[in-house]
């Protein structure tokens, strides 16, 4: 079955595990055996600044290099591992493993990491940060953590805690898709983010005229600005897209026109030949078109 009919539609297993809890067994084992296998690995999407082109962060996606079925994306495994307890696990080896790696990027450059409601919800996850930024000697403030609006259906004060802990730390903390979850105004005006980032949906098709993202967009930037917080569009694929985030006033560009994810080894090597900007791409059509 393809995935699209949600959990436990899980396309890359065969349609015999039709009983949910054993499907989610099965992939939680297989995930414990990737990361015993190292078939886990953390690639990196540049976040740019939309005026000097430099890479200002780069945000850890996970990828799962699976022997036989090849590139399993996180949209696919993240979901099913949140319903077991392997997502703890999983979660607490990219931070460590995004730690490591931003060590050796130039100190101007920030590592943000994806973090799921469930690790936010345990007691214990300040510790788990503190250990990463002790073990790999990464500066706290080059440290954005990536958490979504999920976070905030948990129990109000121990969400509030959490926030303080974190902040304490001294790392960073953006809110990720913003706009698709409850968005309530609330969470931005009580919790202490450092940073909005714009979901993808906003930006596509923000460019058709008579479309209500484009709005949405400048809302949003403007909001961000008056709390003081950064912002990042998400998902810029065009070069009309590029234009209209930046004249928009997004603070940092994340998208396929600037660079997809890439392994560390790329990072490192683009560093070495002193390559800290990035540059738009695309369809030629949209090249032209800038000109
Ligand atoms: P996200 O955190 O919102 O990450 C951005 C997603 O948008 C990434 O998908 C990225 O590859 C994709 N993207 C970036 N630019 C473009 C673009 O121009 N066009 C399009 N179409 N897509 C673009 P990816 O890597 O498949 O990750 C999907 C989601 O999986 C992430 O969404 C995040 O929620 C989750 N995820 C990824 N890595 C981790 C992780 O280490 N831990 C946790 N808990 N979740 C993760
Ligand atoms: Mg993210
Ligand atoms: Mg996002
Ligand atoms: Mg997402």
């Amino acid at each position: 079955a393809a995935k699209g009919g949600g959990r436990g539609q899980f396309r890359f297993y065969s349609s015999d595990l039709k009983d949910g809890a054993k499907l989610r067994k099965q992939i939680e084992e297989d995930l414990r055996d990737a990361l015993h296998k190292e078939q886990l690995e953390l690639h990196y999407q540049p976040l740019v600044c939309p005026h000097t082109r430099h890479a200002k962060a780069f945000e850890s996606l996970m990828r799962w290099n699976h022997p036989d079925r090849g590139w399993i994306s996180p949209g696919e495994f993240i979901p099913i591992a949140e319903e077991t307890s392997i997502i703890a696990d999983i979660g607490e080896w990219a931070l460590m493993r995004a730690c490591t790696d931003a060590v050796e990027w130039p100190d101007t450059i920030r590592v943000a990491v994806n973090v799921s409601a469930v690790q936010f919800a345990n007691d214990d996850f300040p510790q788990i940060v503190e250990r990463a930024l002790q073990n790999s000697g990464l500066t706290p403030g080059r440290l954005e953590l990536e958490i979504t609006e999920s976070v905030f259906m948990g129990d109000p004060h121990a969400t509030n805690r959490m926030f303080k802990k974190l902040k304490k730390l001294g790392v960073r903390l953006a809110l990720d898709d913003f706009g698709t979850g409850y968005s309530s105004l609330a969470y931005l005006r009580d919790a202490p983010f450092d940073k909005v980032k714009i979901d993808q949906s906003f930006v596509r098709g923000s460019t058709v005229k008579g479309n209500n993202n484009s709005a949405i967009i400048t809302a949003i930037v403007s909001l961000a600005k008056a709390l003081n917080m950064d912002t990042v569009a998400e998902g810029v694929e065009s070069a009309d897209e590029l234009q209209l985030v930046t004249e928009r006033g997004a603070g940092a560009i994340q998208g396929f026109i600037f660079s997809r994810a890439m392994p560390q080894a790329e990072v490192l090597s683009r560093f070495a030949e002193g390559l800290l900007t990035f540059n738009p791409s695309g369809p030629a059509k949209h090249r032209a078109d800038r000109k």
